[in-house]
């Protein structure tokens, strides 16, 4: 068993959609960076590459790669489970935390874990999403970014 940890943080804008899990919400700013900047899926893929020992996202996916510019992070997800298969290794569980103080994010829930294990091609139990907010505190509170943690567990087949 190997287990994973990863944490992502991309500021908010305006004119930009909100991408969470590969899921669009509707809201009055979103996410800023190279790709979609799904910053739950970033989490996620540094948890899992951390894992498997193979560093982190930014070694695999740089944000000065011309080809991930403006990429679903889905696809981002989809190279990882690729690496996944040919390292050996299989997804137990994953958990991972949004931080965002608005807008509310558990509507969503279903369709980012279904989104999630389609791509990883796991059980939609095996996944788990929640959110927090920092009740007005720091850079999430005050609306300038949103944060994602995540750990896995992998198993070396
Ligand atoms: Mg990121």
């Amino acid at each position: 068993m190997h287990i994973g940890f990863g944490m992502d943080v991309h500021p908010l804008a305006e004119g930009r959609p909100l991408i969470l899990g590969g899921v669009e919400i509707p809201f009055e700013k979103g996410l800023l960076g190279h790709s979609d900047a799904d910053v739950l899926l970033h989490a996620i893929c540094d948890a899992i590459i951390g894992a498997m020992g193979e560093g982190d996202i930014g070694i695999h996916f740089p944000d000065t790669d011309p080809s991930l510019k403006g990429i679903s992070s889905l696809r981002i997800l989809k190279e990882v489970k690729r690496m996944m298969e040919k390292n050996g290794y299989r997804l137990i569980n994953l958990d991972a935390t949004i931080v965002a103080e608005m807008p509310k994010l558990k509507p969503y829930f279903p369709q980012m874990v279904k989104n999630i294990s389609d791509v990883l091609n796991v059980s939609e139990k095996a996944i788990n999403i929640k959110a927090k907010r920092t009740e007005g505190l720091g850079y999430i509170g005050s609306g300038k970014g949103m944060a994602a943690y995540a750990v896995v567990l992998l198993k070396k087949q």
